[in-house]
């Protein structure tokens, strides 16, 4: 096995040095509590447990192994797809081999991605994971690069929910510093959408979105 020659880095944050370490399984702490359990809402009763923290968190140090050059490619603000040299589908996302059977795992090569494409489908998030939580709702897009075989997701921004139609043109984004994330990219219209929607199921998306907007204000507010 040979070593890592770095080319380039950002070196984590030292802040992080002693994060991995941390998980050492030891109980650092415990709390006896109290909650009322039981298997109607309307019947509760109080129950007693013990609650323990133990610290366990984790460095993460992988590698984006074959499909590196897009990760790459966003630290530059640039789209990097793949296009296979048999059959010329192109992936955006990239894959490092093509998909195709009568390819047979061709290997493909790397090509730069115009910033333009198509919105196919999306979905308006109403829940989402922790980090995502304040953005809420936001609108998770899949999006037809121009050239591109396959969709790419990513959040559509600068518009509101009900207001997107599919099948119009989004331009790619770059958030201000990429980090080599996913996240680093998103979608904008690119002008007005042809609007489709009568206004009263506007108005029912709205509607519905209420109380998602008023409990991120809350969370928001602390
Ligand atoms: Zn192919």
């Amino acid at each position: 096995m040979s070593e890592d020659r770095i080319i380039k880095e950002k070196k984590a944050d030292p802040k992080w040095k002693d994060w991995g370490r941390l998980g050492k399984w030891e109980v650092a702490g415990w709390r006896i509590v109290e909650r009322d359990e039981g298997q109607r809402s309307d019947q509760l009763a109080p129950r007693t447990y013990m609650v323990i923290d133990r610290p366990w968190d984790v460095m993460y140090t992988h590698s984006y192994g074959r499909v590196s050059q897009f990760f790459m490619g966003l630290l530059e603000k640039k789209l990097m797809g793949t296009k296979c040299p048999k059959c010329g589908d192109v992936f955006c996302p990239p894959r490092a081999h093509c998909w195709q059977n009568d390819c047979k795992l061709e290997e493909t090569d790397w090509i730069e991605m115009p910033l333009v494409g198509t919105l196919h489908s999306y979905a308006i998030m109403a829940f989402g994971g922790e980090a995502f939580l304040d953005q809420l709702p936001f609108i998770l897009a899949y999006v037809r690069v121009d050239g591109a075989n396959t969709m790419i997701a990513g959040r559509l921004a600068g518009i509101r929910p009900e207001d997107v139609e599919c099948d119009t043109r989004v331009k790619i984004k770059f958030i201000d510093e990429p980090t080599g994330n996913p996240m680093d990219i998103y979608f904008e219209m690119d002008g007005e959408p042809e609007h489709s929607k009568p206004e009263e199921q506007k108005a029912r998306i709205r509607e519905k979105l209420k109380p998602i907007e008023e409990w991120v204000a809350e969370r928001k507010r602390g």
